[in-house]
């Protein structure tokens, strides 16, 4: 039996789209192969990669002047990529919006390579809220402003985009697909997929064109956007069952409604996960009520002894990957798109049953 899994990520994927893997898994399209047993360079496989393609672009709206690119190394991987693909032309210099322990990551690694500006930080309240639109200042001359829409592990979501003179580059792992967005704000937009996407194995960049030749000299061809542009994203063998069964989830998310249905839901699932939060005095969310994220719920208990007994009964009533990150401790429920609302009815209804019994 499938039970309901608030897992940060890998998340949970939505149960028609496994199903139908599942499926096919042992015979796909006839071939009496599975699809992870075919040439990347098949007609039956390059067909799918091109729909996934074609998909993911009518969901977010795509304009034709970005590539979409499917990658490998995960958003980590894109934490290297950004910096060398953007630091090699006319400035070093790069901003940065440190929001939390995803941010620090992307900082870390870019001041490898050239001057990070930090131009606004919620260090001070330890990340529990978004720094405020207007409230800092970008460096002159940065070839970029990063930023972090969605920390994963802190739970804040930005309710604004960054209005920059530079591109602008976000990293959304755990936002894309969400809610519809203006592509055309963004310079680049990147996102691990196992989130929102997919299963993980597999990135996903939007980047604009004019971009494309900004990459220092000795970029690492695998790190380099121009060469999985021009490669249509099969420079080498792609994660081809990732890429597939990404294709299966924006099928199955047009068929739900696209990212609006997404953003309604996400909405409904936080708030009623949220307003439960702040009618209890058991339970408490360590965010900024203005900044909360609407799939990362970080939650604490009063009595953290009973954290314990919380997970073990959580797991115990079919509720999946409540612990929080090993970081912060605590707990976290993650509602990504394929969490349905009545998952959260019924991690509330737990909810209130324990704090009845040990309250
Ligand atoms: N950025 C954010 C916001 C994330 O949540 C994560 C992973 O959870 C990452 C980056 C790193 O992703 P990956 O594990 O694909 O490298």
């Amino acid at each position: 039996m499938r039970k309901y899994n608030f897992c940060a990520g890998p998340a949970a994927l939505p149960e028609p789209v496994l199903r139908q893997a599942q499926q096919e898994l042992l015979d796909w399209r006839g071939l009496g192969c599975s699809v992870m047993e075919v040439s990347h360079r098949s007609p039956e496989f390059v067909e799918v990669a091109e729909r996934a393609e074609q998909d993911l672009r009518d969901l977010l709206t795509v304009p034709d002047n970005y590539k979409v690119l499917f990658l490998q190394g995960g958003a980590t991987g894109q934490f290297s990529a950004v910096p060398w693909n953007l630091l090699g032309a006319d400035s070093k210099r790069a901003d940065f919006i440190h929001s939390g322990q995803w941010a620090a990551k992307a900082i870390k690694e870019a001041r490898r390579y050239g001057e990070v500006n930090v131009v606004a930080s919620s260090e001070d309240r330890n990340f529990s809220y978004v720094p405020a639109r207007g409230s800092w200042q970008q460096s002159e001359g940065a070839a970029y402003l990063h930023y972090t829409p969605n920390e994963t592990i802190g739970g804040i979501e930005f309710d604004y985009v960054p209005e920059v003179d530079c591109p602008l580059v976000a990293d959304m792992s755990s936002n894309i697909l969400s809610s519809p967005i203006d592509v055309e704000k963004f310079g680049v937009i990147y996102a691990g997929a196992q989130k929102n996407i997919g299963p993980s194995g597999i990135a996903i960049a939007l980047v604009r064109e004019d971009l494309l030749d900004r990459a220092m000299g000795n970029i690492p061809r695998s790190l380099s956007w121009k060469v999985a542009a021009d490669a249509g994203s099969m420079d080498n063998t792609p994660p081809t069952f990732a890429w597939y069964l990404s294709g299966l989830v924006f099928q199955w998310l047009k068929a739900q409604g696209g990212v609006e249905a997404m953003a309604e839901q996400a909405m409904k699932k936080s708030t009623l996960l949220y307003e439960f939060l702040d009618a209890s005095d058991f339970y408490s969310s360590p965010v900024e009520k203005s900044s909360r994220s609407r799939m990362n719920a970080p939650f604490v208990l009063a009595d953290d002894r009973l954290d314990k007994q919380f997970l073990s009964e959580a797991e115990k009533a079919g509720l999946l990957s409540l612990k929080g990150h090993r970081s912060v401790g605590g707990m976290r429920a993650s509602l990504y798109n394929a969490v349905p609302y009545e998952a959260v009815e019924a991690l509330v209804a737990f909810m209130a049953d324990f704090e009845a019994r040990r309250g």
